[in-house]
């Protein structure tokens, strides 16, 4: 088995040549190490091979994990994504110890959110989930409602809108993976002429990352290429 190091490599490698490969700038798609049930040696290993960002998906696992590496020697650039659904009796911990959330859908978590960000830390990045796979998804908001989500989000001082994320339905085949994400893309690229800080589409995982990168993503979300599968019969 290789090790994380060598899977970072390997992934960074692969975002290279996806992002070569339909001529867009190198650099333009950052990578976010999705560290949900892993344990703290395991970010340990990534933070030793240079990887900053992290993306959880429970609300107390996180907020562990962060608190496990405030004093270490990398906190201050180490930069927290809550990636899984918020419930509103959460969003205390959420406001006060991540940096980004992906996963606004309705208006009444970001509201929280805003009034309980502490004033002494930077606005919440924040991303609104869109369900792009209807009816089969129900996390994310139906494209419909998505300007005037982002409208009301954009007013609230303590948030910052930075763009859009969406998790698709799994699918094997590239072709049908990019018919999935190009309503999303260009939905993006219109949105961005309206919002100043709009610059991040968070779309593609382990298996369809070619194709976020081929459709306009700038940040993927890798879990398993980095940690390896997870083993969900200990965790929660
Ligand atoms: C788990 C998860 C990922 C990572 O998925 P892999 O297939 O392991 O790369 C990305 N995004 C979200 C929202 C997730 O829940």
């Amino acid at each position: 088995m290789q090790s994380i190091s060598e899977n970072l490599g390997q992934v960074i490698r692969e975002i290279d040549d996806a992002t070569a490969k339909c001529g867009r700038a190198r650099g333009t798609v950052d990578l976010l190490a999705v560290s949900k049930t892993k344990p703290v040696e395991c970010v340990q290993e990534a933070i030793d091979a240079g990887q900053r960002e992290f993306g959880e998906n429970y609300i107390q696992e996180g907020v562990e994990k962060v608190q496990y590496f405030a004093g270490s020697e990398h906190a201050a650039d180490l930069k927290w994504h809550l990636i899984g659904p918020i419930q509103s009796n959460k969003t205390k911990q959420v406001a006060e110890h991540f940096d980004w959330v992906h996963t606004i859908d309705r208006i009444k978590i970001a509201r929280r959110l805003n009034e309980q960000r502490p004033k002494n830390m930077a606005p919440l990045n924040i991303l609104i989930q869109v369900n792009t796979s209807g009816e089969e998804s129900k996390s994310g908001t139906g494209f419909d409602e998505v300007r005037e989500l982002a409208k009301e989000v954009a007013t609230l001082p303590n948030l910052v809108l930075r763009g859009l994320m969406t998790i698709p339905e799994p699918e094997d085949d590239h072709r049908k993976q990019l018919e999935a994400f190009a309503p999303l893309s260009a939905l993006f690229k219109e949105m961005q002429a309206q919002y100043p800080h709009f610059d991040t589409l968070s779309m593609g995982m382990s298996g369809d990352m070619a194709a976020a990168i081929e459709s306009g993503s700038t940040m993927v979300r890798i879990g398993t290429a980095i940690f390896g599968a997870r083993n969900y019969g200990s965790a929660n």
